[in-house]
């Protein structure tokens, strides 16, 4: 199969689901993960350095991203591969950028120092505004503010915050 172009199909059959241990929730990927924790898989027909692996099956089953744009997982767990745990966000530099602009005026390095912080009522407006004005993903508020992308989710949805989240 050397040389051979590979169908999105067959990449995924061949190369990502056999390694890949699909149960009830999370579907963890056994094979080579980078430093922070993700996936890695080097697939030469692609690309000639490893690729990351969440975000190499978002894109065979919902197309290529634009650049600058990064898959998030809402289950948080960096080597889970469920496909309906991976979501699109948009990168820190767009937000940086946002913010730079201005056009968030929040009170954003106020709320930066602790790494523990808990959810409150005016906290929770703040998230919903800030994700009102357009100018921010959820992953983006996520970093900014310290909580995970799901639970920033859960927020912006309105849905009750169901725990307390640390990110360190
Ligand atoms: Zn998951």
């Amino acid at each position: 199969m050397k040389g051979r172009m590979l169908s999105a199909q067959e990449i995924l059959d061949e190369r990502i689901w056999p390694r890949v241990t699909k149960g009830e929730g999370c579907w963890f990927w056994q094979g080579s993960r980078d430093p922070e924790g993700y996936g890695q898989v080097k697939i030469k027909q692609l690309a000639n350095r490893p690729l990351r692996v969440h975000r190499l099956v978002y894109e065979l089953l919902n197309g290529l991203l634009l650049p600058g744009m990064r898959v998030c997982h809402s289950c948080d767990i960096p080597p889970c591969m469920r496909p309906d745990h991976l979501w699109p966000g948009t990168g820190w530099e767009n937000t940086r950028d946002a913010q730079v602009k201005g056009r968030v005026r929040m009170v954003v390095h106020t709320l930066k120092q602790p790494r523990q912080r808990r959810m409150t009522d005016a906290l929770i407006e703040q998230l919903q505004r800030m994700y009102a004005t357009g100018s921010w993903s959820c992953c983006g508020l996520a970093r900014e503010m310290g909580f995970s992308p799901r639970y920033v989710q859960q927020v912006i949805r309105g849905e009750r915050p169901l725990r307390r989240v640390v990110v360190a």
